[in-house]
């Protein structure tokens, strides 16, 4: 692209670079102000099963920049994880989340789980199971309470490490979810030799259910790929009720996405919750 606008492409193009340089030097040094400052917080988004009831939810974290407003962890997450401050980050998420969770115990089933997402960086790390292990402790949250969500590349990088790494986890009885299913283009062997407990199919496969065929026929076939695996399937981005219809048709055992609800603050869990024990017939 840039070689067919000629030379003033070229310099936009370096221009560009160095605009995103500045800014990711930038939100690198605010970060370590933010952590210190707590300008953090976590969303809940909750996940569906096929009746109705309600599986878990997923913790996304949001921050709140004192001039920049709300930051997407899609720009700011990939930055920490380049300087390590994710492993701060990390740690803070995995501990307000599991106390969030047990604040709601009286208006949750208790097989509820919280599901988190874990940087390669976090899953990787030498001391991984032992401070995940005191995390649990000091929260009260029991292990099978809890999901960790990995993406599919994670887990395809040191295969070996990770299967050990996840055998120890199953053993603790904490579950684990490979998440944006689809979107690695890992070899599906890996599959059978790995003790996870749930798929997430990724929202791009989602996104064109019911119209688009060939996307019906790849979801149908996940779908089948982990029943006959046992393992749970997830629907990721679930934004309307043809599609919701389309995925029940499918037999996907969980949906997650804004035609059930949007992430959301926990002092607005805390009110879906209560509003969904006075209506109970309204399941979505
Ligand atoms: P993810 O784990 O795949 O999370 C799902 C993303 O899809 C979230 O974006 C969620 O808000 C969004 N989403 C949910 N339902 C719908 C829907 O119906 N339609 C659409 N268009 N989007 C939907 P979010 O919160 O911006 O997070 C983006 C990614 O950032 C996450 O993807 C996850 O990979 C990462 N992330 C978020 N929180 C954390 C964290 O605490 N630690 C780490 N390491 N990564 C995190
Ligand atoms: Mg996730
Ligand atoms: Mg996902
Ligand atoms: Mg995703």
């Amino acid at each position: 692209k840039a070689k067919k606008q000629g030379r003033n492409g070229i310099q936009t193009y370096t221009h560009d670079i160095n605009t995103k340089l500045t800014q990711r030097l930038m939100l690198r040094n605010d970060l370590q102000d933010a952590i210190n400052q707590e300008q953090f917080s976590l969303h809940y988004q909750p996940l569906i099963r096929h009746d109705g009831t309600v599986k878990g939810f997923e913790a996304l974290l949001r921050w709140q920049h004192p001039e920049k407003g709300v930051i997407s962890p899609g720009r700011f997450i990939p930055i920490a994880e380049q300087t390590g401050q994710i492993i701060a980050l990390g740690q803070w998420v995995m501990a307000r989340a599991a106390r969030d969770l047990l604040a709601l115990s009286a208006l949750l089933p208790n097989n509820c789980l919280i599901s988190i997402n874990l940087s390669p960086l976090q899953f990787y790390r030498a001391n991984f199971l032992q401070t995940l292990a005191e995390t649990l402790k000091n929260t009260g949250l029991p292990a099978s309470r809890l999901e960790l969500e990995l993406t599919e590349g994670v887990l395809m990088n040191d295969t070996e490490g990770a299967i050990t790494t996840l055998h120890a986890l199953h053993n603790m009885g904490v579950h684990v979810a490979i998440d944006d299913f689809g979107t690695g283009f890992s070899s599906l062997s890996y599959l059978r030799h790995l003790p996870v407990n749930t798929l997430k199919i990724d929202r791009s496969f989602i996104t064109h259910l019911p119209e688009n065929r060939k996307d019906t026929a790849v979801v149908s076939g996940i779908i089948g790929l982990a029943h006959h695996l046992d393992l749970t399937v997830v629907a990721e981005g679930v934004e309307t009720q043809q599609q919701h219809q389309a995925l029940a048709a499918l037999d996907c055992d969980v949906f997650q996405g804004y035609f059930f609800s949007r992430p959301m603050p926990f002092p607005a869990v805390v009110d879906w919750l209560k509003s969904r024990k006075s209506h109970p017939a309204n399941l979505s």
